[in-house]
């Protein structure tokens, strides 16, 4: 399948696995890449911007084909170095990169000097629109279904898609939601040129989280999601265990009042890294989509790209091909 993501980024299949905190690391980026898909390191899962500079260089050894590094902009409880990691990329010679988060334009200087391709996440329509106008090259739109961080809107991708394919000329991926064949093949239509997936690569083989995370996805159907921060307009759709419980209620006691103060013992990314390390489920707080409930099993990163490729295909060539009437005549 040829799309114009595949030809931007040199990859094989339209498939992408963009940046996932505590998961984007050289063994899952690296076996993406080895799929034919396009695996994004995460920068911030790395304590500083040397120890990046090592996670990229391992992934090197793993892998000859592409990969890029995501670089997320959002609230942190502690202050994060953001030019450091960019200049750390940019050093690297690393030709592709995933921003989300925040405009990118600050760091777009940085990045262009040395040739890299932007594709920025973005999870509404005017922020799209900005990011072609600020020289990103290929945008990764995220639904109201994703994992992590949704937006304020909440537009799901039935619609978002399709009127952000009205509204830019560079290509895009689909995110949020995406974790078959099918999806793929509804993504095409809606006007992407690929999909991008998080959740369902988190179960597989590869991912370099505890099996019972793993696991906990396969049992979890859609449902098994909740949305906190909505108070603090930093909304996040996160795997619904004892901690989001937790959060959920002190923001419906604080109300508008509350801080994230209230909430940092709770919603600490230290406390997430160990759930992945550990295995506890209900250790922290850990991103997972709706798309939970349409992951079934724990391939590997290989299988998974091939099957929906294929299944795509199939799907387009005799499911949707034969609902056509070749003659054009009314059936
Ligand atoms: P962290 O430990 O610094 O913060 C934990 C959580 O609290 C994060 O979700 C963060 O957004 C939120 N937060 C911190 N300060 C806040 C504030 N002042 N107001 C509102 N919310 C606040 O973060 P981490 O877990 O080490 O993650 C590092 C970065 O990656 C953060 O920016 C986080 O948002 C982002 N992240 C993104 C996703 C995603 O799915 N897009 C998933 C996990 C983390």
């Amino acid at each position: 399948m040829k799309t114009r993501i595949t030809e931007l980024f040199g990859i094989e299949h339209p498939i992408v696995q963009g940046g996932m905190q505590w998961v984007g690391r050289a063994e899952l980026v690296s076996a993406v890449a080895n799929g034919g898909g396009l695996g994004f390191i995460t920068a911030l899962t790395q304590p500083s911007p040397e120890d990046l500079t090592k996670e990229i260089a391992r992934t090197r050894e793993m892998t000859d084909k592409p990969f890029g590094v995501n670089l997320t902009i959002l609230p942190t409880l502690k202050p994060v170095p953001y030019q450091e990691y960019a200049q750390a990329i940019a050093d690297s010679g690393v030709k592709i990169v995933e921003t989300a988060g925040r405009s990118p334009e600050p760091f777009m200087p940085t990045f262009k000097t040395v040739g890299i391709k932007v594709i920025h996440k973005c999870t509404s329509v005017r922020h799209s629109v900005k990011a072609e106008a600020v020289g990103c090259d290929a945008v990764s739109v995220d639904g109201f279904e994703c994992a992590g961080h949704p937006g304020e809107d909440d537009i799901p991708g039935l619609i978002l898609l399709p009127a952000t394919a009205d509204k830019v000329t560079i290509p895009f991926v689909a995110s949020g939601g995406f974790g078959d064949a099918r999806g793929l093949v509804a993504a095409l239509a809606l006007g992407a040129d690929g999909i991008n997936m998080g959740s369902r690569f988190m179960a597989t083989l590869e991912a370099p989280i505890h099996d019972n995370v793993k696991e906990a996805m396969v049992a979890a159907d859609e449902r098994n999601t909740e949305l906190m921060y909505r108070t603090l307009r930093n909304t996040a759709r996160v795997f619904k265990n004892q901690v989001a419980g937790k959060v959920l209620e002190i923001e419906r006691e604080k109300g508008d009042d509350i801080k994230i103060e209230d909430l940092a013992q709770y919603v600490s990314g230290q406390r997430g890294k160990i759930v992945f390390e550990d295995g506890n489920i209900d250790h922290g707080i850990w991103s997972a989509g709706m798309v939970v409930g349409l992951i079934n099993d724990i391939p590997s990163c290989a299988d998974l790209i091939s099957r929906i490729v294929r299944e795509a295909e199939r799907i387009i060539a005799h499911r949707l091909a034969g609902l056509v009437n070749p003659t054009g005549q009314a059936a």
